[in-house]
């Protein structure tokens, strides 16, 4: 349900946005576009989805626009997401633009890789910083299995480009599923540590477009270190800078007993997010602007604040403000999956961004 935007303002709007919990809100997830180059089984149907029209989604101008009024309260650090934010043409261009954006916020991306080949060195040149990749398998059958698309080389070829271009930390994202992927886990570790990719793996949140997810069905944060440490050897270090990832040094590799030789000083990591298991809800500090102009305070909001249509009918950048300050005001606690009558928002997460 959309919140009808009050444009009258009852004085200076002004950061940090703060809520109601105490919570700073200081990074955006600004999603380009609900459009996809994949089909993700554990995401949307086959066909996809009925796509927000073209004079729906919110122009570059008035990204800058809303994303100029974000810093200005405080935000400092916007991700662009989808969707998949690089079927949208001109993303080079808008990075160059947000990248001017006083103070500079720090802008990442989040991709399923496939046109990152092509794009890479323009993105890094407009002033992008560092990539978050989402892939869940290495083996080609299951990528095709589980995205519908036989792509899996062009994602690794997206990847090495990135690192070539010299964005980082690139940070690896693994959705596993049951009988699909999960036993995979560590052969995504042996390999994201050769290359100098950050793992990380996310527990399937209920967001998916088909409704079907089940709590049964879902790979635990459990389910994974359990793999996970059947080869490695894991010190828990926890949630560093507020950041969603549980993090654990890999101290030893029962594989390669002369890899904890090298990990004693600087040990790589994995991550774990695990969303549904283990919360992290209390040190939130994200928002998130739809590509059709919605200010979802949380992932699993069930309210929007509608800075589109605010835009469109003249809002001064005062107004803007204090309709986000209003809206983080009353930003809820949490997701509520472990609480009784949790309802699954309408927007599935292919229309929120990550
Ligand atoms: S579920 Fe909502 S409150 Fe919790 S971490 Fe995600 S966005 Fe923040």
């Amino acid at each position: 349900m959309t919140a009808a935007p009050a444009l009258a303002a009852a004085g200076p709007a002004t950061g940090p946005l703060v809520d109601a919990f105490g919570r700073t809100a200081d990074d955006l997830r600004i999603s380009l576009t609900d459009k996809c180059s994949l089909r993700c089984s554990y995401c949307m149907p086959a066909e996809g989805l009925q796509w927000l029209s073209r004079t729906a989604v919110l122009t570059d101008a008035e990204i800058l626009r809303l994303a100029a009024v974000f810093t200005g309260l405080g935000v400092r650090s916007i991700r662009l997401t989808g969707g998949e934010p690089l079927v949208r043409p001109g993303v080079a261009e808008l990075v160059r633009q947000l990248a001017q954006l006083e103070p500079r916020p720090e802008l990442s991306l989040t991709t399923n890789a496939l046109a990152l080949a092509d794009q890479a060195a323009a993105l890094a040149a407009s002033g992008l910083d560092r990539v978050n990749v989402s892939l869940d398998t290495l083996d080609r059958a299951t990528f095709a299995r589980l995205t519908r698309r036989d792509r899996l080389p062009d994602v690794l070829a997206g990847l090495a480009a990135a690192a070539a271009a010299g964005l980082a930390p690139i940070k690896v994202n693994a959705v596993l599923m049951r009988g699909q992927n999960l036993e995979q886990a560590d052969q995504l570790l042996a390999w994201a540590l050769e290359s100098g990719y950050q793992m990380r793996f996310i527990e399937h949140m209920p967001l998916d477009a088909d409704h079907t997810w089940t709590r049964a069905d879902m790979v635990t944060a459990e389910d994974v270190l359990a793999v996970l440490e059947a080869r490695y050897e894991l010190e828990p270090i926890g949630h560093l800078n507020n950041a969603p990832a549980e993090e654990f040094a890999v101290r030893a590799d029962r594989a390669d007993p002369q890899a904890a030789a090298r990990w004693v000083t600087d040990p790589p990591r994995v991550g774990v997010i695990a969303s549904v298991t283990r919360p992290f809800c209390r040190d939130c500090d994200r928002l998130r602007l739809t590509a059709d102009g919605q200010l979802r305070t949380c992932l699993f909001a069930h309210e929007e604040t509608d800075l589109r249509a605010a835009l469109r009918s003249g809002a001064t950048d005062q107004e803007l403000a204090t309709l986000i300050v209003t809206a983080v005001t009353a930003k809820p606690a949490g997701h509520g999956i472990q609480l009784p009558g949790f309802r699954q928002p309408e927007r599935p997460m292919s229309a929120i961004g990550g």
